[in-house]
């Protein structure tokens, strides 16, 4: 497969507007927290990109009373009225979309393609499809006058940054709730600039608030009395800890954990096409997907085509700055990832499975992984089971489809799941048979706002997007 060489097209640094300085988002004001200062970093080559005054125990407190004072005004808003103030978000996403992918791009190491054409323009889309629902809620399917929980502690993960907290902030602000919410401690920035967005909106003070810091403030939200709803996505360890944290204390809680998918490629499926649903499944914003399509299940009979075709594939992705148009790899999100990304591998070379990776040239400073493949892997392999959330693929084989569905179905996970074949009526029962909550069929990584998303066992319940993503901000 021929590789084009391309003249860098970075874009620039200044579109990201970056500041020196970012505080947090109180009642309507911007402010320093009380925790410490802290620097961002931009990963692709490890320099500060701006100081955070991070938050501490008081300033939950003062997010949570201010929380308190905005709800019942908030909720009482008619449908029409809360839909203004998010269009309006959704409208200033979508203007000030340059500066967000790059600042998205910066602080997260994603390529700037990936936050321009996917992160940004899907955060607004939330917002778009939200605010359509503010009005209709008594048409929703959850009674004819439902109605709001309270004040929702929302927290995310650095995988997503802004759209995490469009998929979080969106549906909670419809149903008349406000919220506190908390970005990973690694990827501030575009929350914080979303608190600033929604400053402009004239939103009333106290109906969102974004408090930067670590898993203390997390937990703080977690455990504080005045808050309703704990929504959460991350890790499955953490999920199982706020489950643990909040039983008996009627707090309602959504949980979007971590994820081990099945990409399954049938010996009848486009196999081109799949090639690309492969890539797309686990090289897209370097594998740090919940959703990945981290092991792939290829039918033997097509097992050696499948993976001579995927290296020559390979062989043409560039992995460097991620400000460069051209970047489809970019940078790990910080050095305690890449360090697990590393162990896992090397896991999966000690347990037998072989290795492969294109020639690619890794920058000097930063964090970068190469994309890597693993051949001849058992489903007993470390890397067959654990999530790695990196840029690696595990590839195993079947021959029948009931192997192939217990193979995928043979993980404590249940997010989500790929099948490519051209038989529609496998498809069919392929989603049956599958304990996913999202199933891909010759595709993968789609998203929408109008379709619900979520998981079965570990990977969490409750769903975000749709009208299912209004459940989880509704009282029953
Ligand atoms: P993480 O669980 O370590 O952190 C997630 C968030 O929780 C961060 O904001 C962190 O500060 C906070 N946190 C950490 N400890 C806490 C505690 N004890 N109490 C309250 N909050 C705490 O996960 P991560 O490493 O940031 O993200 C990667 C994980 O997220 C992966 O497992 C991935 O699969 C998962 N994820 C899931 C989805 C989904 O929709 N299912 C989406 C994105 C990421």
């Amino acid at each position: 497969m021929a590789r084009f060489e391309y003249a860098p097209a970075p874009e620039s640094r200044d579109i990201g507007r970056l500041k020196e300085h970012y505080g947090i988002f109180v009642d309507g004001a911007f402010r320093d927290g009380a925790g410490e200062a802290v620097k961002t970093i931009n990963p692709a080559n490890e320099e500060p990109l701006a100081e955070v005054a991070e938050a501490g125990p008081s300033d939950v407190d003062d997010a949570v009373r201010a929380a308190r004072r905005a709800f019942s005004p908030w909720a009482a808003l008619s449908g029409r009225e809360r839909a203004k103030y998010l269009f309006r978000i959704a409208r200033a996403i979508q203007e000030r979309s340059r500066e967000l992918a790059v600042l998205e791009s910066l602080d997260n190491g994603k390529p700037i393609k990936e936050s321009r054409d996917v992160d940004v323009p899907l955060a607004a889309a939330h917002f778009f499809y939200y605010a359509g629902w503010a009005d209709k809620l008594s048409y929703a399917g959850f009674g004819p006058d439902p109605k709001p929980i309270g004040v929702a502690g929302q927290i995310i993960p650095w995988n997503f940054p802004l759209l995490m907290a469009a998929w979080k902030i969106a549906p909670a602000l419809a149903c008349g709730n406000t919220v506190i919410l908390k970005p990973a401690e690694t990827t501030p920035l575009t929350a914080l600039t979303l608190a600033e967005i929604i400053a402009e909106a004239d939103l009333p003070p106290g109906v969102v608030n974004i408090l930067a810091g670590g898993p203390e403030i997390g937990q703080a939200i977690v455990e504080h009395d005045g808050i309703d709803k704990i929504a959460f996505t991350g890790s499955t360890e953490v999920g199982k800890i706020i489950q643990r944290t909040i039983a008996g204390t009627g707090k309602r809680v959504s949980l979007e954990l971590g994820g081990k998918a099945a990409n399954i490629i049938f010996e009848d499926a486009a196999l081109d096409q799949a090639i690309e649903g492969i890539v797309n499944g686990i090289f897209f914003n370097q594998g740090h997907v919940c959703c990945a399509g981290s092991r792939l299940l290829v039918q033997e009979s097509v097992a050696d085509e499948v993976i001579a075709a995927l290296q020559a594939r390979l062989m043409t992705l560039r992995l460097g700055d991620p400000l460069d148009k051209n970047t489809d790899i970019g940078a790990i999100n910080s050095a305690a990832q890449l360090a697990r990304i590393r162990e896992l591998t090397d896991s999966g070379e000690a347990e037998g499975a072989e290795r492969w990776s294109p020639p690619c040239e890794i920058p000097e400073r930063g964090y970068w992984f190469a994309p890597t493949v693993f051949t001849h892997v058992s489903q007993a392999n470390t890397i067959a089971r654990e999530e790695i959330f990196g840029p690696v693929l595990s590839v195993l084989t079947f021959r029948t489809p009931a192997e192939a569905v217990e193979k995928a179905n043979n993980t404590p996970y249940g997010l989500s799941a790929g099948i490519w074949t051209e038989k529609g009526s496998r498809i069919l029962w392929f989603a049956q048979q599958l304990r996913a909550g999202v199933i891909w069929a010759n595709t993968f990584n789609r998203f929408d706002p109008g379709s619900p998303f979520g998981g079965y066992k570990e990977s969490g319940f409750g769903r975000e997007g749709g009208r299912h993503g209004l459940e989880a901000y509704l009282a029953h």
